[in-house]
């Protein structure tokens, strides 16, 4: 049995100082933020080559953070994409804003910057781009509209710890970026955590704020805030990662030379990496046929994949009243309804990476 994913495997490699570090935790009683918390900021904003990283609760935290600190609300518009989690686009609507969805490219499935053009009103107040499986959008020419239209960039960079764009990391281009450390992620922590990352000191400043119920300084609530802060144990667990995440980087990229040199000549689409950039695969999603039938093949033959995502967040059935369709973004349906993701982490050994491929291109042969 060859899993999607396995925790257990990087937990055995780092135990002696996941365990001290949490121990730190429970003999300093520092639950909530606190010295560890401070700590994995630090290396965080380090990591990503930025001023401030602002610890929260979760990835959709640190959406929701980073549009109430550019004042965006109700009769504002955020131009995103439909092929990402419905994070993305449920925290547009937590502040009251419109989500306004174009489609992606045929190629890295990331945000259109051309779709983006055509969406733009006096309206708009933010576009929120996703580096969709751990691969940055087109963030030059993103960046060039936001310029152009005097709109701020909002990156959602919670695939892409790390990943880079021309020498640049992923949450460190736009106004802010945000990440989540949702234990699949790529730097993961063991329960929930999030951070937001920018350089801008008004922003920062804000989001501090925000997540902690909108205290300045303690008992003094200059804003309605909210309870989003970091735990101790999650912010011990990512600064220990923290130490790891570029070589396992490197192990994510050399499991994907691997897979695209075995799955050659089958029939498969696989990722396309933008040129200039650093792919990080959070997720190793190829394109094929007939999901569903490979999918259940590959199964009862022992592999585990995984589908992101299943539906495009504009055909979900929760989202209906953003009042789109079927066939109203093609490119993202399309690739909904072919992906598939198979086993990647840094740990995944090369006659597995083989053994998937193999049963992959069997599995496809017998369709
Ligand atoms: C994981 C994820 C989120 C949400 O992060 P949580 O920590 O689970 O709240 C948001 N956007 C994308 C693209 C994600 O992959």
């Amino acid at each position: 049995m060859i899993k999607f994913l396995d925790l257990q495997a990087q937990y055995q490699v780092i135990k002696p100082e996941i365990d001290e570090a949490l121990q730190d935790v429970l003999d300093n009683s520092s639950y909530i933020l606190g010295p560890r918390v401070t700590d994995c900021e630090n290396k965080f904003a380090a990591l990503c080559d930025v001023k401030h990283a602002i610890g929260v609760n979760t990835g959709t935290s640190a959406l929701h953070l980073s549009l109430l600190a550019h004042d965006i609300g109700p009769g504002d518009e955020v131009i995103t994409v439909p092929l990402t989690f419905v994070a993305t686009v449920a925290a547009i609507m937590y502040v009251g804003a419109k989500p306004v969805l174009v489609d992606v490219e045929p190629d890295f499935y990331t945000m259109d910057p051309e779709k983006v053009e055509q969406a733009i009103t006096s309206r708009t107040k933010a576009i929120m781009p996703v580096h969709l499986y751990g691969q940055t959008a087109d963030m030059g020419a993103i960046m060039a509209l936001g310029e152009k239209y005097g709109i701020p960039v909002i990156e959602d960079a919670c695939q892409a710890h790390c990943a880079e764009y021309h020498g640049r990391r992923a949450g460190s281009i736009g106004a802010v970026g945000c990440f989540s450390f949702y234990p699949g992620k790529n730097l993961g922590a063991y329960g929930e955590g999030g951070m937001v990352v920018t350089n801008d000191d008004r922003i920062a400043d804000k989001v501090k704020m925000l997540r902690d119920w909108g205290q300045r300084d303690k008992g003094v609530h200059e804003c309605l805030g909210y309870n989003y802060r970091l735990e101790g144990f999650q912010g011990a667990v990512v600064g220990v990662k923290a130490k790891y995440i570029e070589q396992w980087s490197e192990g994510r990229r050399s499991r994907a030379a691997l897979y695209a040199d075995c799955l050659s000549g089958h029939g498969v689409a696989v990722p396309k990496v933008r040129s200039g950039c650093e792919h990080v695969y959070h997720v190793y999603a190829v394109l094929v046929d007939q999901r569903e039938k490979v999918q259940e093949a590959l199964a009862s033959d022992g592999v585990q994949t995984g589908v992101h995502y299943k539906l495009p967040v504009h055909l979900q059935p929760g989202y209906s009243q953003l009042g789109y369709g079927k066939g109203d973004l093609p490119i993202a349906e399309k690739v909904a309804s072919q992906t598939l993701s198979l086993p990647m982490y840094p740990e995944l050994k090369d006659e597995e990476v083989e053994v998937v491929s193999e049963r992959l291109a069997l599995a496809l042969k017998a369709l």
